[in-house]
């Protein structure tokens, strides 16, 4: 293909001048020769060549102007052989006939160079030039540079045509050269980005190599350092390290990793850091700068126990530190020693920063991960001195974790070999239900915690292995749920309750014997105190006898009702108190309730005070029954005879509140806070009638209908029972 000045210049020929043809062929073919190359440096040497070529001149040159006008950037001989050139020395700098073209951009054709006024003569060792023809490269009307054509071969001087012939393919050789620095700049600047594409790539590489290295980090700390110290000398210096700080103390060094491939030349740099560790620490851990330092090899702290000799052959150029840095926290500092010349540049230390950050992070995540570790080990240890058995599952029934108690119940000798589904341990000890029937697989605590339910108190009988005895058991069991909510694992904690059993069967033994064998006899006394009542009465026998015999039946009966309160209170006590809760109409049961009473009681004190409209509440009748008998009969008898009892009922809320108040005595501030304490009786309390259990009594069956009960009094005005039931 032509170039466009090629065409550009054929057509300036008129087709009958055979000469100018020729020559415009020769330059067409000249400057298609120069097109090829590539390179400013080999563009400029064809051109040279080729246009010595053209006018058959011995020697040629060509000057390139450079950025700064008139000096020349580069100057391409040929004709000249290497040694000749070597003569010469430097390039030209411009005087004389090259200053001339130089300053004043014509052509310039000289017969004798040495003859005429305009030059300068030659250096020594410069061969001998006669004839001159200079031309400047222009392009766009400015000038590249110039072509220097010395001693025509042939004939005394260069001609007219030889300065037109080189003038027109100075056209040419302007395009090549243009074309030439483009390609420079251009290639210079896409190297500049291929190579820094593949630097970004080796960094990244690099990162990613860094990711799984921090992966066993926390099971071999010190390898783990070394192989770390080891691959930052690849993007960094020659001798690269980690110096990690106490955490809670960054002034104390806690490990000091270097590496270098030689070890004289790795002591070096350890007695460098270890030198210069005073501002190390200060500047790059307490102030947590990065800091980039060319060494000189002379500094003063630069003191360790290496030879002069050492140090001098295994001089560094360099520092390069950058802080391990997780938010407020400072671990330490990576470090890297460059060999000579000090060659990192600003880039090296952002990407030691990004380093720093990774190994910041994956240093945190070593102590998280330890603490974790340490929390765990203190976790169960605290499992392991815990009487109860303790024991994790995972949804398809396999342990996951038991404690000491565990495994000694099921007659294992270490905790660690109670591995695999819980169903082998489970049938080793045979739980049965309390009552000693089997125990179906879904009533198994682990079953049923695994399906997501939560209990307390599942009561099931097992027979330890190490035993061989039948224990009680209370079992614990809850599910472990992810943040999804999904059933991750199940745990059930279980408590030996024998002796708790045990003490209960004593307690039902105890209770049945007083309320049984003691009231036995009681019922007889009672009832043949009342026959010999009747006696008494028909025989009309003394005052003195009738009051005996009304006293003996009282006091049975008071007796009974203490017995009563004994065993009711320690039947509460036991919780086997079975609530059959029911919507009660409160005012309609308590005028029912005075209406029974007519005959025991003296009821014509009592007036009731409740709304029609009240809604009902839910209740166990018998207790509430129980109740309202305990604050009445306390209302009558802690108040005089012929002094009314307000019973008031009063709808308050999601409650109703049920009062009771007397115009008796009263109960010091003192007593009121212990009357609802079990055996608690007013101090000074003439009528030590009962057992003072009433009180208590009462208030456990408020609270197990989930209500509330307090009272108010004054001394010598009498006193306000109030209980409240929910709706
Ligand atoms: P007891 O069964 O012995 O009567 P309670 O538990 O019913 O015992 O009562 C505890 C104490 O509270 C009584 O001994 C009495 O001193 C005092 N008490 C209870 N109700 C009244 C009341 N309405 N007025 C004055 N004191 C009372």
């Amino acid at each position: 293909m032509r170039s466009p000045v090629v065409e550009e210049t054929l057509n300036m020929c008129p087709p009958s001048d055979e000469e100018c043809l020729r020559r415009l062929r020769a330059v067409s073919e000249a400057a298609l020769a120069i097109t090829s190359e590539l390179t400013l440096e080999q563009v400029l040497q064809k051109i040279v060549d080729v246009a010595r070529e053209l006018v058959q001149a011995r020697y040629a040159a060509v000057g390139v102007i450079g950025e700064e006008r008139l000096r020349l950037a580069s100057f391409v001989t040929s004709g000249l052989t290497h040694e000749e050139i070597e003569a010469i020395g430097p390039w030209p700098r411009g005087l004389g006939l090259l200053g001339l073209l130089l300053n004043e951009p014509r052509s310039v054709r000289v017969k004798n160079i040495s003859k005429d006024s305009r030059s300068v003569g030659f250096p020594p060792n410069h061969p001998t030039m006669t004839s001159f023809l200079g031309v400047p490269i222009v392009s766009k009307g400015n000038v590249l540079g110039n072509f220097y054509m010395t001693d025509k071969i042939g004939k005394e001087e260069f001609s007219q045509q030889d300065e037109d012939t080189l003038a027109m393919f100075a056209a040419h050789a302007a395009v090549a050269i243009e074309n030439a620095r483009l390609y420079t700049d251009t290639s210079s600047e896409l190297r500049q980005k291929i190579a820094k594409l593949e630097r970004a790539e080796r960094q990244a590489r690099f990162l990613a190599e860094l990711g799984s290295l921090f992966l066993a980090a926390p099971f071999r700390e010190e390898l783990w350092l070394q192989d770390l110290a080891k691959r930052l000398t690849e993007p960094f210096g020659d001798a690269s390290g980690v110096y990690l700080v106490d955490e809670n103390d960054p002034t104390v060094l806690r490990k000091g990793v270097m590496f270098h491939a030689n070890s004289a030349r790795k002591k070096v740099a350890e007695d460098v850091v270890r030198a210069a560790w005073g501002w190390l620490r200060e500047l790059v851990v307490s102030y947590k700068q990065a800091i980039l330092v060319p060494l000189t090899g002379t500094e003063e702290y630069w003191t360790g126990d290496s030879t002069q000799a050492e140090k001098d052959h295994h001089r560094f150029g360099g520092i390069l530190a950058v802080p391990i840095v997780v938010g407020e926290k400072t671990y330490g500092l990576l470090v890297s020693l460059t060999s000579q010349p000090f060659n990192l540049t600003q880039d090296d230390l952002r990407f030691a920063s990004l380093v720093a950050d990774r190994l910041a992070t994956a240093i945190d995540n070593i102590r998280l991960y330890r603490e974790l570790c340490s929390q765990r080990s203190l976790l169960e240890s605290i499992l392991d001195t815990m009487s109860e058995a303790v024991y994790v599952a995972d949804p398809q029934s396999n342990l996951l974790s038991v404690n000491r108690a565990f495994a000694q119940t099921i007659g294992a000798n270490s905790k660690e070999e109670v591995v695999g589904s819980i169903a082998k341990y489970t049938h080793l000890v045979n739980p049965r239900r309390e009552d000693g029937r089997a125990m179906p697989d879904e009533e198994l605590p682990m079953e049923r915690a695994l399906k997501g339910e939560t209990f307390n108190n599942a009561v099931m009988v097992i027979t330890p292995l190490a035993e061989k005895q039948n224990r009680y058991v209370s079992v614990s069991g809850a599910p472990i749920l992810d943040e999804k909510g999904n059933i991750v694992a199940a745990v059930n904690v279980s408590r030996d309750i024998t002796e708790l059993k045990q003490a209960e069967q004593f307690r039902e033994e105890y209770i049945h014997t007083i309320s049984h064998d003691l009231r036995t006899p009681l019922t007889i006394i009672q009832g043949h105190a009342q026959l010999l009542q009747q006696a008494l009465d028909k025989a009309g026998l003394s005052y003195f006898a009738r009051r005996s015999s009304e006293a003996i039946v009282t006091s049975t009966r008071q007796m009974n009702a203490m017995i009563q309160d004994l065993v009711d209170s320690a039947r509460l006590e036991a919780g086997q108190l079975v609530m059959e809760k029911q919507p009660v109409d409160v005012r309609a049961f308590v005028s029912e309730l005075l209406n029974r009473a007519a005959g025991a009681m003296d009821v014509a004190r009592v007036e009731l005070d409740a709304l029609e409209d009240l809604p009902q509440v839910s209740a166990d009748p018998d207790r509430l029954e129980r109740i309202l008998m305990n604050l009445l009969t306390n209302a009558l008898k802690y108040s005089r005879e012929g002094n009314r009892v307000t019973i008031r009922i009063r709808a308050s809320g999601d409650e109703v509140v049920i009062s009771m108040t007397d115009r008796g005595e009263g109960i010091s501030p003192e007593d009121k806070k212990h009357i609802f304490e079990r055996f608690y009786r007013a101090k000074g309390q003439r009528k030590a009638e009962g057992l003072g259990l009433g009180l208590y009594i009462t208030r456990m069956l408020v609270e197990a209908h989930g209500g509330r009960i307090w009272a108010e009094s004054k001394l010598g005005k009498g006193s306000t029972f109030y209980f409240s039931l929910p709706l």
